[in-house]
């Protein structure tokens, strides 16, 4: 037997020789580790954090073959192409290979010719497929985009669910390995569960790349914006997301107007432009990319510099995804969420628009309730997103996300923040975002004197401002922890443990100064 130590210093000279890396990243190192030493393993790394090397050294190490589960074609193609470059014996079977050329690489493998084998999910579906596997040796079974098999996630395929009864029948049961970007608990949950991990070493690593700098910035002239930032970044390749295939178009339409090498991609286009498109991105032959969230799943484009969410993604899982396709090389790059208000309705209406049962709806709410709170946050960003998918941190500050670059003075709000608390206290913790602050602007519509809210004491009191500027300084006590929102559709507004300090005197509350309003209303709160 060798010991640990020998496996890993074997491990590492593999990783010098086929890639020609002197050392694992940090992350990869333990999960290298666990596989060797037997175990089922979850492996949850943000997009470029190297997870295809998590299974690819112990596959050259193990006995047999590693079979991989990958869910995009072009990725296989990819990561097979990689694979020979450098010298292993790997090869795929997909549905552009004919009959012959399966039946050739199923021989090789029979052969022990192969280390790596990747298949689609949809191939563990056909009986013939899955009774070839039962003769050969499967050392290890490595799940890529382990996160498709949960319906929680963003990217569910009914296909992974055929990867546990496969295992089942195999004579002998191999390491099971899975890989995500996505960390949110049900989806680890049901990674672990639907996968069958046999008591998993779950590792979750590096979603804190510090090579990208996160910003989110509200009340931008969002076009604006991105036509000043692509011009203003010379040659530099980025990615614009943005919500609407319309969105797409017009912007697709301005960067090119205004002289910037761009392409487009979404799911209304021709299978063929689409293609073409991404292929003229990773090639540095257009410079920009505009996109709905179709884009990105599979691509390994290292020097992307930039990645702009036009809209606010629906959930942290998927901004993290997507954002993620910055910087892969290390190299410094940006993420930058535009937001506005709007998005929120664009987002729930989308919610709503999807059939779907009452459960995952309520999720999608509650997560979409923490993306809003994410792009309220005045904390460093990064603690933000980690905090998110429950990764430890030390609490030292990114130093690089807008929020940690914001050199605004903090305001003493205290007394913004009792008269809204009150004002919440006394309509009874039962209304919504929208209708507080129309009572605090002193509104006359319908809601408020239906209510009789026009007699309570708090009404009117914010009248020197806007009910926009009202409802901003809502969200953002709701994302510092003051208030809490319920989930659903229309969610209600009520005091956390905070608020209640705050209207005791106990506690101060400090914002950033635009938040605060200039004027502070007239009159005491009231408690
Ligand atoms: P993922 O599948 O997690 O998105 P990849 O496996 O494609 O990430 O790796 C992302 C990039 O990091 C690749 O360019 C890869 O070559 C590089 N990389 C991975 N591991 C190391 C390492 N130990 N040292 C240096 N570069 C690495
Ligand atoms: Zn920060």
């Amino acid at each position: 037997m060798r010991t640990e130590l020998q496996s890993m210093e074997e491990a590492k000279q593999l990783l010098q020789k086929y890639y020609g890396y002197p050392d694992f990243r940090e992350g990869q190192r333990k999960i290298v580790s666990s596989v060797l030493s037997g175990a089922d393993t979850l492996g949850i790394m943000p997009t470029g954090g190297g997870k295809s090397i998590c299974y690819q050294i112990p596959a050259l190490m193990l006995p047999g073959l590693t079979l991989v589960i990958s869910p995009l074609i072009s990725l296989m193609k990819d990561q097979v192409d990689a694979l020979l470059a450098a010298g292993v014996s790997a090869a795929y079977i997909n549905s552009t290979l004919t009959g012959k050329e399966v039946n050739e690489r199923i021989r090789a493998a029979k052969r022990g010719e192969l280390k790596l084998l990747y298949v689609a999910p949809e191939r563990l579906e056909l009986d013939w497929f899955r009774e070839e596997m039962k003769e050969l040796t499967i050392s290890m079974l490595a799940v890529d985009e382990a996160h498709c098999v949960s319906q929680w996630g963003h990217d569910f395929r009914t296909s992974y669910l055929a990867i546990t009864p496969f295992v089942a029948e195999l004579p002998r049961r191999p390491i099971v390995a899975a890989f995500t970007a996505t960390a949110t608990p049900e989806v680890m949950d049901d990674m672990i569960g639907l996968l069958k991990l046999h008591d998993p070493s779950v590792f979750v690593t590096g979603l804190g790349r510090d090579n990208l700098a996160m910003s989110v910035l509200r009340g931008e002239n969002k076009r604006e914006f991105v036509l000043n930032y692509a011009n203003t970044h010379g040659s530099q390749p980025g990615i614009v997301y943005a919500a609407t295939r319309k969105d797409v178009d017009d912007l697709y339409e301005r960067l090119r107007a205004s002289g910037i090498p761009t392409g487009r991609y979404h799911a209304g286009l021709p299978d063929q432009e689409r293609e073409e498109n991404q292929e003229a991105f990773l090639y540095d032959d257009i410079r920009v990319m505009v996109a709905t969230n179709a884009f990105g799943m599979g691509i390994d484009k290292s020097n992307v510099r930039y990645v702009i969410h036009y809209n606010m993604p629906k959930n942290m899982e998927a901004y993290v995804q997507e954002a993620g396709r910055a910087g892969r090389d290390g190299e410094p790059s940006e993420c930058i969420l535009l937001f506005s208000a709007q998005d929120i309705m664009t987002q729930k209406f989308l919610i709503e628009q999807n059939p779907q049962d009452e459960t995952r709806k309520h999720n999608e709410y509650r997560k979409l309730q923490q993306m809003i709170e994410y792009c309220y946050s005045t904390k460093c960003l990064r603690w933000g997103m980690l905090d998110y998918f429950g990764e430890e941190h030390d609490h030292s500050l990114c130093g690089i996300c807008s929020n940690c670059r914001d050199e605004r003075e903090l305001v003493d709000a205290t007394t913004d923040a009792q008269i809204i608390f009150s004002c919440i206290h006394r309509m009874r913790e039962r209304f919504g975002v929208a209708l507080v602050s129309s009572v605090l602007k002193g509104s006359q519509n319908k809601k408020v004197l239906q209510y009789s809210f026009d007699q309570l004491s708090t009404y009117g009191m914010m009248r020197r401002r806007t009910e926009k500027e009202i409802s901003e300084l809502i969200n953002v006590l709701i994302a510092e922890g003051y208030l809490s929102l319920s989930e659903g559709q229309y969610p209600i507004v009520k005091l956390a443990p905070l608020a209640i300090d705050v209207l005791k005197g106990k506690q101060q509350v400090m914002l950033r100064a635009p938040e605060t309003p200039q004027t502070a209303a007239a009159g005491s709160s009231g408690g």
